[in-house]
């Protein structure tokens, strides 16, 4: 950290105090070449978190794609924006508690599917007929029948 009066770089810290809200942290300096006092301030930084997409190129995660995603598949169902925005927020959760810096595009749309299946399964259908972009109809009816499968086993459960 350059001294402000005589531009050197060696100083050291005196005190430091954190801001209330804990994200600043404001530190007392001494050069150590003047002798002067000055005051830095420390921000924590808020580290974007990456999509890795399948051709490796990566991008910032953006709720925003998600959530019109999400909305693209609800389309013309009966489902209230409020649910929509509930849903996007515990995928959003899901994909934060990942803890990774950089999730694969592949492993979101997994979150997004496993979400989707108990909340609307024509959203997840759609959902999934973009996402797997379903080469034929076979892979489909494939998807169809673990849905299914899925569902009959929840009523098991109850
Ligand atoms: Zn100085």
């Amino acid at each position: 950290m350059k001294c402000p009066f005589c531009k050197q770089a060696d100083s050291r810290v005196i005190d430091s105090r954190a801001a209330e809200d804990g994200t600043t942290i404001r530190r007392r300096r001494e050069c150590n070449g003047c002798g002067k006092r000055f005051t830095t301030y420390e921000v924590v930084e808020k580290l974007p978190l990456m999509v890795v997409k399948q051709d490796g190129r990566r991008e910032v995660f953006k709720r925003d794609k998600l959530l019109n995603g999400i909305v693209r598949s609800c389309d013309k169902r009966d489902i209230s924006m409020e649910r929509i925005v509930t849903l996007v927020n515990e995928i959003e959760r899901d994909v934060r508690n990942t803890m990774e810096q950089e999730v694969a595009s592949a492993k979101i749309g997994e979150l997004v599917m496993n979400r989707l299946k108990d909340f609307d399964e024509v959203a997840y259908i759609r959902f999934a007929s973009v996402y797997r972009k379903f080469a034929d109809i076979s892979s489909f009816l494939e998807e169809l029948k673990v849905l299914q499968a899925h569902k009959s086993e929840e009523m098991k459960d109850k």
